[in-house]
């Protein structure tokens, strides 16, 4: 017998609303992912703390973790300390950096991961990889889905609104990415699964066209739940192709070349995006996106973040080598130094000051 329909790797739960962290402990224990309350809590010194204050009381069979940081080391860190510690699953209670790192302690002691993100930086929280630093630099670790997410629009709107503006950029950016995708079909026949792209584009166009600003709460769970959506589409094709084109590899640059200046993810995603669009001949497209960033505060050309025009020609000349494999509208063009320069103040001129 054919096989009629296919699984999707998916959390248990997603409860996305204001006031959903004073529930955590019900919802863990209602849906059976936590019922004898064991769980190892991972937070970071900051903010975590805070939260702890509040949320400890209704978790009495929890152990908290403190994690310094982002890096492979902090995760490997976390995994021996959980390890052994009875536990039902791994919380990840923060912002990119505990979630990621929690998520790879949970994949190493063989534990699901409940992610409970504090802000909607981007679209990680959901993903089935974890972003951590190496001595290498930066590497993305394959790890499973989480098993449940949690997001509390009260603590999302007590974050610094930047996050959600990085997220707005890292949301949108998706548009870019799937029209990548489909080029990569069109030109080289790369497999494309349509239900990731279908779930990734929606999420971003859903985002696009959202009239609403980053203080509606409204609009803070249509992002929440866009970013979600983004990180099921990622588990769905096994690969960051339905939210990583030619705008991530403009974002990797960024990070690569200015380590130091580097801006927010999604503010180079949005910016790469916008961009990518106009070199694909979307141009009413790349307007429209560049509008919409533009209303939320993100940046839609290069000085916005304090980079050159020429600084930001060497950052799209150089994506390409960020991401060798992936076939977006960079690699399409393989664009010339002076091309570059060309499209970038036709750019310029279509998207207005
Ligand atoms: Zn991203």
């Amino acid at each position: 017998m054919p096989v009629l329909t296919r699984l999707i790797p998916s959390p248990v739960v997603v409860d996305i609303r204001p006031g959903a962290l004073d529930d955590l402990a019900c919802v863990l224990a209602d849906e059976r992912i936590s019922q004898s309350g064991r769980l190892a809590v991972a937070v970071s010194g900051g903010s975590g703390a805070r939260l702890r204050e509040r949320i400890a009381p209704s978790l009495p069979g929890a152990d908290w973790y403190q994690v310094g940081g982002g890096t492979i080391d902090d995760a490997v860190r976390l995994a021996s300390d959980i390890k052994g510690g009875h536990y039902d699953a791994v919380v990840g209670l923060g912002g990119g950096k505990i979630i990621d790192c929690a998520k790879f302690a949970a994949a190493r002691v063989g534990l699901p991961l409940v992610a409970v993100a504090t802000n909607l930086a981007h679209d990680g929280l959901c993903s089935p990889v974890a972003t951590l630093d190496n001595d290498a630099g930066r590497g993305s670790y394959g790890v499973p889905n989480p098993i449940a997410v949690v997001i509390d629009l009260n603590v999302i709107r007590e974050a610094p609104v930047r996050f959600v503006r990085s997220g707005i950029g890292d949301a949108v950016s998706n548009i870019s990415a799937v029209a990548d995708w489909e080029l990569a079909h069109r030109v080289n026949g790369e497999k494309i699964d349509g239900l990731a792209a279908a779930m990734a584009r929606q999420a971003g166009e859903a985002v696009l066209r959202h009239p609403g600003g980053v203080g509606d709460d409204g609009f803070l769970q249509v992002l929440a739940e866009a970013l979600v959506l983004t990180g099921i589409a990622m588990s769905v094709s096994g690969d960051s192709r339905p939210s990583s084109g030619a705008c991530h590899e403009i974002n990797h640059a960024f990070d690569l070349l200015h380590p130091k200046r580097a801006a927010a993810h999604g503010e180079q995603c949005g910016l790469g995006a916008a961009f990518a669009m106009y070199l694909r001949g979307a141009h009413e497209e790349s307007a429209a996106m560049a509008e919409v960033l533009r209303r939320h505060g993100l940046p839609v050309l290069p000085e916005e973040i304090g980079f050159t025009p020429d600084e930001f020609v060497r950052v799209v000349e150089f994506a390409p080598e960020t991401r060798p494999g992936r076939f977006t509208i960079l690699e399409h063009l393989d664009l010339k130094t002076e091309q570059i320069k060309d499209v970038y103040a036709d750019y310029v001129k279509a998207i207005g000051s």
